[in-house]
């Protein structure tokens, strides 16, 4: 017999005598008062509960005296108690020996938690006594599994959105660069020629930023980060997107002083904000507020408030928040989905989340939406930052050199075929000297035969030896080579980590052909 702490008297274990029967029984005694992380409790053969232990008032939080003599059935959600779910759980172990499963269980303060639970029935000879009951607390685990999922499922449809969207942009290249060769052309008396070359550019035009709001969320859009004072920058913004907003919709601004300098792409942080606040206005038919709040925050331990992946250091955190309708648990998941929406068709094309997820990861930061219905809805952005810096200032505008003074012998080298063509062509028709190349090694031979090339205009992605080693061995053996990269994306892990992209240039595909001019006078003239 053991002695429990409500004094009632079970018989355990049954069936068999004890050998030593007092250090055994006080043995057992202790051994389940001493388990803080299962509760095991046991049941009479109709469900109540009959002996309660230490682990059991810590994860469901009733004290013995509250809880024995209830029925076990108090302990599942009113879904499952209307669906018989505990009912079925005891004839189950009461049939078959035991019940083993997984749900959400209540705790007394009305909370959820995640249980993992087995019931064994004990039984002597024929007799059922009653149940042993043991449950642990999975919810912790079971929170990590959903996050890991959902940045596996996150990982996977960024690489398939990625690689599409990165052939689209060399199909694009193409596309667009001909037809602004075409639309030279041809001249203005051939008006309906004039109109479809127009038309056909516009399509394009929406095409390529289609594929650049794709790449975004890939993390794979070329990004041009400088250390940013995110108060200053947010200032700037708010005037900006208060006359977008209707007048019921109010902007509150809480600002901590002290939240720092992120090294961030200005333009796509107002961007994401931008999405973040049209969402929020879509979110609040009838106004309401929207707050935009700035702070300097330190993470060091993990809890369910940061995101999960969120690694501990220094950050720039900035919460959006609206008073709006919410989103269910199901909204919440898909939100940062490229093309979920929830809005009629032509109010929303679900690549607004997409584009701020994907900017944030990118710039080696975090993202969290915390959303109830009918509670609102809060972003919060975690941008790492710098521990010290200085803010630069917009670099001037280059004077660019009137057409046909261009001279300067490019070399363009560049794996895909039609892009080479039209690259080459457009470099021509402006007066360079063109020398092209497929890959790597065949750009070191030209530079090797031939020492009088000015500029390197490089793919990034090539096979064999990409873009950023060719350059790095360029840089070695002709330092006085300029160098202008491009790519359909940049393959940067994050921007504080790597520090290359903001010191070569870099045009991004698809380029028309005076973008390409530009582009490459801007670094000859540099
Ligand atoms: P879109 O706005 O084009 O629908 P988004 O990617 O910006 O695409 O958002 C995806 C979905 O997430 C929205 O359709 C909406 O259901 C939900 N959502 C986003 N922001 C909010 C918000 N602030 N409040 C409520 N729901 C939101
Ligand atoms: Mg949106």
């Amino acid at each position: 017999m053991v002695t429990v702490e409500n004094d009632k008297t079970l018989s355990f274990p049954p069936t068999q005598a004890p050998l030593r029967s007092f250090s055994r029984e006080e043995t057992f005694a202790r051994l389940l008062e001493g388990i803080q992380d299962c509760a095991i409790y046991m049941l009479d053969p109709e469900g109540h509960v009959v002996s309660w232990n230490a682990g059991a008032e810590r994860i469901k939080g009733y004290a013995s005296t509250e809880i024995i003599g209830k029925h076990f059935s108090e302990f599942y959600t009113p879904e499952d108690r209307a669906s018989g779910v505990p009912a079925f759980a005891l004839t189950q172990a009461a049939q078959k020996g035991k019940f083993e499963g997984e749900g959400w269980r209540l705790k007394k303060d009305g909370s959820r938690f995640w249980a993992s639970v087995l019931i064994d029935a004990i039984r002597a000879g024929d007799e059922l006594l009653g149940f042993a009951k043991i449950t642990r607390d999975m919810t912790d685990r079971r929170m990590m599994q959903e996050q890991l999922h959902q940045s596996q499922k996150m990982e996977a449809i960024g690489q398939l959105t990625g690689g599409v969207a990165h052939d689209f942009n060399n199909l694009l290249t193409v596309i667009l660069g001909n037809l602004d060769a075409l639309s030279q052309q041809v001249p203005a008396e051939h008006a309906r020629w004039r109109r479809a070359i127009d038309q056909a550019m516009r399509a394009s035009e929406r095409a390529a930023s289609l594929t650049q709001q794709l790449l975004a969320f890939a993390r794979r859009q070329p990004l041009k980060p400088k250390p940013s004072d995110v108060n200053r920058l947010l200032s700037r913004w708010v005037d900006l997107v208060r006359r977008t907003l209707p007048e019921s919709v109010s902007i509150r601004r809480v600002e901590d002083p002290e939240a720092g300098i992120a090294e961030v792409d200005q333009n796509q942080l107002e961007n994401a904000l931008l999405n973040l606040a049209v969402n929020a206005r879509d979110a609040m038919p009838n106004g309401g507020t929207l707050t935009i709040e700035t702070a300097n925050t330190v993470v060091d331990t993990h809890d369910a408030t940061v995101p999960f992946d969120l690694k501990p250091g220094k950050y720039v955190l900035i919460s959006v928040s609206d008073t709006g309708i919410g989103m269910t648990q199901e909204v919440l998941e898909r939100a940062f989905e490229p093309f979920f929406t929830t809005k009629p068709l032509g109010h929303g094309t679900g690549l607004g989340l997409s584009q701020v997820f994907g900017f944030v990861k990118q710039t080696g930061g975090s993202i969290k939406i915390h959303s109830r219905s009918s509670h609102g809805t809060t972003v919060k952005i975690y941008l790492p930052r710098l521990s010290e810096g200085t803010v630069t200032q917009e670099s001037a505008k280059v004077d660019l050199l009137p057409y046909g003074k261009a001279s300067a012998s490019i070399l363009v080298v560049e794996d895909n075929d039609d892009v080479r063509a039209f690259t080459v062509e457009a470099l021509l028709h402006y007066g360079f000297n063109v020398i092209e190349a497929a890959n790597a090694s065949e750009a070191l031979r030209v530079l090797e035969s031939k020492s009088a090339i000015d500029l390197l205009f490089t793919d990034i992605g090539l096979p064999g030896l990409n873009g950023r080693e060719l350059v790095s061995t360029v840089q070695r053996k002709y330092p006085n080579i300029r160098i202008l990269f491009t790519s359909g994306y940049a393959q940067m892990p994050s921007p504080t980590s790597s520090h290359w992209l903001p010191e070569i240039p870099l045009l991004s595909k698809p380029f028309t052909q005076s973008q390409l001019y530009e582009g490459v006078l801007r670094v000859l003239t540099s």
